[in-house]
């Protein structure tokens, strides 16, 4: 085992890092930028490294300012958490030629899972359902036209470097389609340096269906099943559940073994998240997330796991603490991401928190950096809290949200909590009964929320 971890991030991540290695008795490093002198993931951790100023690319993103605080506290392995250097495979590849674990999967199916378009590539030959489109990247507008013709309108463009929704333009007709691939191409070129693009269906009413996978990198592979994440703003999750609402376990069976065989396959090693659209009872795979999600809580609600436990445990190659036949689902659990906006126009609060209190009780999980009189940075995402809810049953998950939503205080910033307050009491909400477009939907119909 490792004896001594260096979080490789900032906030409520690296604290749920920072918890999972105090327990397996590692001890920790946190690095920071000069705007997180007085972070909660520094006070906690053992030892602490100021990496450079507060933009990521001088402090979280700088690889060697990281290398150098790995070899000054003598630290055996890196958690990249998620974001920042995650699934940066050149992050990989240096940390193994300097003899430092990264908690993660090989440089190589990172490069792999990277590209969307050998991504899916991938998905195909490891018998993975994808969403009908071209078979790589489209270079001529001509052969976009005759691919949308094929799949039939309307399509989506995608970039191929693709993340965050960014460089995703939908054509509804011949007519939109060579704007949107323009479009779709600026954004792409500007946004990632990689102005490549592919062509899918576009789905009009899918939900967002998610698996959680884990490999030992020895050709064994288990999955967790899925989460929910179809309530989404602007292409962003919102809110994420386990179960879906929508799947039974002979569902859930069923595409979690697909997903299961095709890491085998692969030798995946590490923490996984392949991302599908589900429509009319068919599941569309989208991307692989090759690191710890925002939302694996809801996993660890339903499973008991500690994932960032196993993460470690794989990555030290100890293996898996159990095989398939020992995961258990218990209950089911719902994740609201709070984070420091307006509630009505989404734009960023930066700024002190006078007053701060924590919902409770039991069934409550508040996964949380911040802390009263604790100033939040204007540098990073608005990400300051998730609030994690567990229920036998889904009506009681959400009777115990509303509880705990009306319990929670942050003061001196606005904050996304009255939304979620209205949420969960929306009958839609409470059917079970949302696609990917209705909280956009909601929002714009509403006006938004005081
Ligand atoms: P990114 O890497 O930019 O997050 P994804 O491929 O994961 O891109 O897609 C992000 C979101 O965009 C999805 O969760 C979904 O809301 C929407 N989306 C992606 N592909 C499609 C599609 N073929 N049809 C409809 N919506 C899509």
């Amino acid at each position: 085992m490792f004896k001594k971890v260096l979080i490789a991030n900032r906030g409520e991540i690296a604290l749920r890092v920072l918890r999972a290695c105090k327990e397996l008795g590692i001890a920790t490093v946190a690095v920071h930028s000069t705007a997180d002198n007085s972070a909660m993931h520094v006070r906690l951790a053992d030892e602490s490294v100021c990496i450079g100023p507060p933009p990521s690319r001088d402090s979280y993103l700088n690889i060697p300012q990281i290398l150098a605080a790995c070899e000054i506290t003598g630290a055996d392995a890196v958690h990249p958490g998620y974001g920042f250097l995650s699934e940066n495979a050149r992050f990989a590849d240096i940390l193994d030629a300097h003899n430092i674990t990264f908690i993660g999967p090989t440089a190589e199916h990172i490069r792999v899972m990277g590209d969307k378009i050998e991504a899916k590539r991938t998905a195909i030959r490891l018998g993975i359902p994808v969403v009908p489109g071209s078979a790589g990247a489209i270079t001529e507008d001509g052969e976009a036209a005759r691919v949308a013709a094929e799949i039939g309108y309307p399509v989506l463009i995608k970039a191929a470097a693709g993340g965050g929704g960014r460089g995703m333009k939908v054509a509804r007709s011949e007519g939109d389609l060579a704007t949107a691939l323009a479009t779709a191409r600026a954004e792409a070129g500007s946004a990632f340096g990689d102005d490549s693009v592919y062509i899918e269906k576009y789905l009009e009413k899918p939900r967002h269906i998610e698996v959680q996978v884990f490999g030992d990198g020895a050709g064994n592979a288990i999955h967790l099943g899925e989460r929910d994440c179809s309530l989404q703003r602007r292409h962003q999750k919102v809110w994420e559940e386990a179960h879906s609402p929508v799947l039974d376990a002979a569902a859930r069976d069923k595409i979690g073994g697909v997903v299961a065989n095709a890491m085998q396959a692969l030798g995946y090693r590490g923490a996984g998240t392949i991302e599908f659209l589900y429509e009319n009872g068919e599941f569309y795979f989208i991307e692989m997330n090759t690191r710890l999600q925002v939302e694996h809580p809801v996993t660890e609600a339903i499973t008991g796991l500690d994932l960032v436990n196993e993460q470690i445990r794989v990555a030290a190659g100890d293996g898996l603490s159990l095989t398939q036949d020992q995961v258990r689902f218990q209950g089911h659990a719902i994740e609201c991401r709070i984070n420091a906006e307006d509630p009505r126009t989404f734009a960023p609060s930066p700024g002190q928190i006078s007053y701060y209190h924590a919902p409770g009780g039991l069934g409550v999980r508040v996964d949380s950096g911040i802390y009263q009189g604790y100033s939040i940075p204007p540098f990073y995402d608005s990400l300051i809290g998730k609030l994690i809810v567990t229920g036998r049953t889904r009506a009681e998950c959400l009777m115990r949200l509303g509880r705990a939503l009306d319990e929670f205080v942050v003061d001196g910033i606005s904050t996304t909590l009255p939304l979620f307050r209205d949420l969960v009491a929306n009958p839609d909400i409470q059917a079970g009964n949302y696609d990917i477009h209705w909280l956009e939907k909601y929002l714009a119909g509403s006006g938004g929320h005081a």
